[in-house]
C-alpha cells in the first residue's frame, strides 16, 4: 500500500536524477580520454596511434556532454491549463498544489500567462519577464494585488510565481504548472503556442460543465496538435457541483458531455484511443476540492464547510485525474526530455568506444612490430657474435700465413741481391783516392749508394707482389666482415680504411752495418813472401803465421775484422790450416836464425844450376817487381778496395737478412692487424646500434603496454556507460511507451 501513495511524478524525478548522474560519467569520461588521446597524439617517441581528427573529436563531445548537462539539469515537467476565463483554472492549480497560490474569482486579472514553479527558499516572489527584480509575495492576495499594480506587463507576457517548495509537494517533483488568460479574450493563439506550448508535456483544458465544448476552445486545441504530435491533453467538467442540484438530469448531462469531448479526443484530435478516453476526462469540482485540502491544511475536516452532495465522488474523481495526470506527464516528460539525450550520449559514448578500440589496435600492431624488432635485432646480435668469432679465427690464420710468405720472400730476394752485390758496387763511380779524407767521404757515397740501390731492387722485386698480396687480403678480410658492418658504411666498405699507400720499407743501414770496415790498399807483391803464405793459407791464417814469425811482418792484407758474430770455422779445416802454420812457422824461423844458412843455400845452388840461371831469375823477379810496382795505381787501388768491400759488406749482410725478412713481415702484419681492427670497431659499432635499438625497443614496448591497457580500460568505461543507458532506456524509456 505504500507504493500507492508515491506519486507518480518520482518516476520523472529519479530519471533525471539517473540520466544527470550518467552525463555527469560521462563528461568525466570524456574528459579522461581527451586528455589521454591529446598525450598519446603529441608523444614523439611512438609512430601515431591517433589522429589530429580524433583528438578534436573527443574535445567537441566535451562541451557537448557539457551543455546536454546544463540542460538536463533544468528539465522539468510541465503543465499548461488552457480555457475560457472564469472555467476555474486558477482554481485547479490551486486545488492541485492544496494551497490558494493564484487569485481566483475575479475574472482573469491580467492578459499574462501565471507559471507556478517551486523554489528552495522559505518566502515566495514574483518575476516578471525581462527583469531581475523579485518582487515578495507570502499570501495570494498580495499576488493579486502586485499582478493589478503592474501596468507594464504585456499581453500575452510571463509572470513566474516562485513558491516556496515546502510548502507545496507536488512543486518538489520539479512540477511547473502554468495557467494561461482565457483562450476567449485572445486572438494571438499562434504566438502562445510558440513561445509556452511546445515544451509543454501534458495540456489540461479546464471547461465548464454548465455549458458544453466551445469551438475556441477546440480550434485552440485543433492548434496544438497540428504543432505538437500527440500533445496529451486532459479535459476537466469542472464546476460538476452545480450538478448536484439537479441530479435526475446529472447521469444524462455527464453522458452527453462525455460523448463530446471522446468524440472531441479520439475522432477530431485523434489524440487517444477510445479505450483510454475515458482516463483523459473527468468531471470535478476545483472549488469543492480547494476547499476541503485548506481546511484539511488547518487541521479542519475535509467535508466541515456546507458542501453539495456528492462532493466525496467528486474529490475521488479530482484524486483519480490528479493520478492519471501524473503518471502521463512523468513518464510522457521522461521519454519527450530524456530520450533524445539517451540516443545522443550512446552515439557518443560508442564512438569513443570505437575510438579507443582503433588506438588499442594500432598500439597493439606498433608493440607486435616492436616484439618483432627486437627479436630480429638480438638474433643478428647472436649472429654477430658468432660469424665474428670465425671471421676472427679466419683472418688470424690469413694474417699468419701472408706474413710467413712476406719473410721467405724478402729473405731469398735479399740473400739473391746480396751474391749480385758486386755488381752493384761495380756501377759505383766516384772520385776515389788513397788520402783518409777522401776515402771517408768515398765510403759514405758507397753506403748510400748501396743502401738506394739496394733497397730499390728489393722494393721493385716485392713491393709490388706484397702490396698485392696485401690489398687481396685486405678485401678478402673486407669482404668476409661486410655483412656485419652498419648499413650506412656497409656500401662503401671499401673507403672506411683510411689507406696511405703501404709501401714496405727495408731499412738497412748500410753505414751503420759497414762502419768497422778497414780498407788495406798498400801495395803487396805478388811472389812476396806474405802473399805466398796468404794464397796457400788464406788472410787470416797469414797473419797468425807471420806475427808468430816475426813482429815486424807488415799487416796482412784484406785484413777483415773478426765479426763476433762470425759463424766459427768448421773445426776439421783448423786442424789442416794449423799444420801448415807450423810447417811454414818453423820454416821462416829456421831463415831468418842465420844468413848463414841463405849463403850455403845459396853456395849449393850457385854449384848446382849455375850463376846464369840464378841472375836470370832474380832479374825477372825483379821485373815483375818493377811491373807490379809500377801498375799498382789508384784505379787498382780503387778495385781492390771495392773487392775488399763487396766481400766485407756482403758478410754483414747475410747477417741482418732473416731480420729483414721478419721486420717486412712485421711490417705486414701491422698493416693488416690495424686494418682488422678497425673493421672490428666498425662491427662494434654495429652491436652497438643493435643493442641500442634493443633497448628502445623495450622502451617502446613498455610504453605500448601502457597505453594499451589505459585505451583497454576506457574502451570498457565506454562500454559501461552504455551498458547503463541501455540499462535507463529499458527502465525509463521503453516502460512509457
Ligand atoms: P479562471 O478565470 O478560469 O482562472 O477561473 P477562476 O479559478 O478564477 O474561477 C472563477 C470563479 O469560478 C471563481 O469565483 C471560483 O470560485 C468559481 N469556481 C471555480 N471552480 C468552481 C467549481 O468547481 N464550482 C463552483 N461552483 N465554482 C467554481
Amino acid at each position: 500500500m505504500a507504493e500507492v501513495n508515491v506519486s507518480p511524478l518520482k518516476h520523472f524525478v529519479t530519471a533525471k536524477k539517473k540520466i544527470n548522474g550518467i552525463f555527469e560519467q560521462l563528461g568525466t569520461y570524456i574528459k579522461e580520454s581527451a586528455a589521454f588521446l591529446e598525450d598519446t597524439y603529441k608523444n614523439e617517441q611512438l609512430d601515431p596511434l591517433t589522429t589530429e581528427e580524433q583528438v578534436q573529436e573527443v574535445c567537441s563531445y566535451l562541451s557537448k556532454v557539457a551543455g546536454i548537462g546544463e540542460v538536463l539539469a533544468r528539465r522539468h515537467m510541465k503543465v499548461v491549463f488552457f480555457g475560457r476565463t472564469s472555467n476555474g483554472k486558477s482554481s485547479v492549480i490551486n486545488a492541485m498544489l492544496c494551497d490558494k497560490v493564484l487569485p481566483s474569482g475575479i475574472g482573469h486579472t491580467t492578459n499574462c500567462f501565471l507559471r507556478v514553479e517551486g523554489t528552495d527558499g522559505n518566502d515566495g516572489f514574483l518575476l516578471t519577464e525581462g527583469s531581475e527584480d523579485r518582487k515578495s509575495i507570502t499570501t495570494v492576495n498580495q499576488l493579486a494585488h502586485a499582478l493589478l499594480q503592474d501596468v507594464d506587463l504585456d499581453a500575452g507576457s510571463l509572470v513566474c510565481v516562485m513558491w516556496p517548495k515546502a510548502k507545496c509537494a507536488l512543486l518538489r517533483d520539479d512540477l511547473v504548472l502554468l495557467d494561461s488568460p482565457g483562450i476567449d479574450v485572445t486572438t494571438e493563439l499562434d504566438s502562445w503556442i510558440d513561445k509556452f506550448c511546445l515544451d509543454a508535456d501534458v495540456f489540461v483544458l479546464v471547461a465548464n460543465s454548465e455549458s458544453t465544448l466551445m469551438q475556441t476552445e477546440k480550434s485552440f486545441f485543433h492548434k496544438v496538435n497540428q504543432r505538437l504530435s500527440s500533445p496529451n491533453v486532459f479535459i476537466l467538467n469542472n464546476r460538476w457541483d452545480a450538478s448536484a442540484s439537479e441530479p435526475e438530469y446529472m447521469e444524462e448531462v455527464r453522458r452527453q458531455h462525455m460523448d463530446r469531448c471522446t468524440n472531441f479526443l479520439v475522432d477530431e484530435l485523434a489524440v487517444v484511443d477510445r479505450a483510454q478516453a475515458s482516463d483523459r476526462i473527468f468531471f470535478v469540482s476545483a472549488k469543492e476540492v480547494l476547499q476541503a485540502r485548506v481546511q484539511k491544511a488547518q487541521g479542519m475536516p475535509e467535508s466541515g464547510g456546507a458542501l453539495a452532495e456528492g462532493f466525496q465522488a467528486r474529490m475521488f474523481e479530482f484524486q483519480n485525474f490528479e493520478r492519471r495526470f501524473e503518471e502521463c506527464i512523468s513518464q510522457s516528460a521522461v521519454k519527450t526530455k530524456f530520450e533524445q539525450h539517451t540516443v545522443r550520449a550512446k552515439q557518443i559514448s560508442e564512438a569513443l568506444r570505437r575510438i579507443m578500440d582503433l588506438v588499442h589496435v594500432a598500439a597493439q600492431e606498433q608493440r607486435l612490430y616492436c616484439l618483432e624488432t627486437k627479436e630480429d635485432r638480438q638474433q643478428r646480435l647472436e649472429f654477430i657474435e658468432k660469424q665474428l668469432d670465425l671471421l676472427t679465427m679466419d683472418c688470424k690464420a690469413k694474417i699468419k700465413r701472408i706474413t710467413e710468405e712476406v719473410e721467405r720472400q724478402v729473405t731469398n730476394t735479399m740473400a739473391e741481391e746480396i751474391r749480385k752485390l758486386h755488381v752493384l758496387v761495380d756501377d759505383f763511380h766516384m772520385d776515389f783516392h788513397p788520402s783518409p779524407v777522401v776515402l771517408k767521404v768515398y765510403k759514405n757515397e758507397l753506403h748510400r749508394y748501396i743502401e738506394d740501390g739496394l733497397g730499390k731492387t728489393m722494393s721493385e722485386r716485392c713491393s709490388s707482389s706484397i702490396t698485392n698480396a696485401l690489398q687481396a687480403t685486405q678485401m678478402e678480410m673486407i669482404e668476409g666482415l661486410k655483412p656485419l658492418l652498419p648499413n650506412p658504411i656497409r656500401e662503401q666498405a671499401n673507403k672506411i680504411i683510411p689507406r696511405q699507400f703501404f709501401n714496405l720499407t727495408y731499412d738497412l743501414a748500410c753505414d751503420k752495418l759497414c762502419s768497422d770496415f778497414q780498407e788495406d790498399i798498400s801495395f803487396h807483391f805478388s811472389l812476396g813472401w806474405t802473399m805466398l803464405v796468404n794464397r796457400y793459407l788464406g788472410p787470416k791464417n797469414t797473419r797468425r803465421a807471420l806475427m808468430g814469425y816475426n813482429d815486424q811482418v807488415p799487416r796482412p792484407m784484406a785484413l777483415t775484422p773478426v765479426s763476433t758474430s762470425m759463424p766459427p770455422f768448421p773445426q776439421s779445416s783448423v786442424t789442416q790450416e794449423e799444420l801448415m802454420v807450423t810447417m811454414v812457422t818453423g820454416l821462416a824461423s829456421l831463415t831468418s836464425r842465420t844468413s848463414m844458412g841463405v849463403l850455403v843455400v845459396g853456395g849449393v845452388i850457385w854449384k848446382a844450376v849455375g850463376w846464369r840461371l840464378i841472375a836470370l831469375s832474380l832479374g825477372l823477379y825483379g821485373l815483375l817487381y818493377v811491373y807490379e810496382r809500377l801498375t799498382w795505381t789508384t784505379k787498382a787501388k780503387e778495385r781492390a778496395f771495392k773487392r775488399q768491400f763487396v766481400d766485407y759488406a756482403s758478410e754483414k749482410l747475410q747477417l741482418i737478412v732473416s731480420y729483414t725478412g721478419s721486420n717486412c713481415s712485421h711490417q705486414v702484419q701491422q698493416e693488416l692487424t690495424s686494418v682488422f681492427a678497425q673493421l672490428c670497431q666498425q662491427v662494434d659499432v654495429t652491436r652497438q646500434n643493435l643493442d641500442d635499438e634493443v633497448n628502445e625497443m623495450n622502451r617502446k614496448i613498455e610504453l605500448l603496454d601502457n597505453l594499451q591497457s589505459k585505451a583497454k580500460l576506457l574502451r570498457n568505461k565506454a562500454g559501461w556507460l552504455d551498458s547503463e543507458l541501455n540499462m535507463f532506456t529499458q527502465q525509463y524509456l521503453q516502460q512509457s511507451k
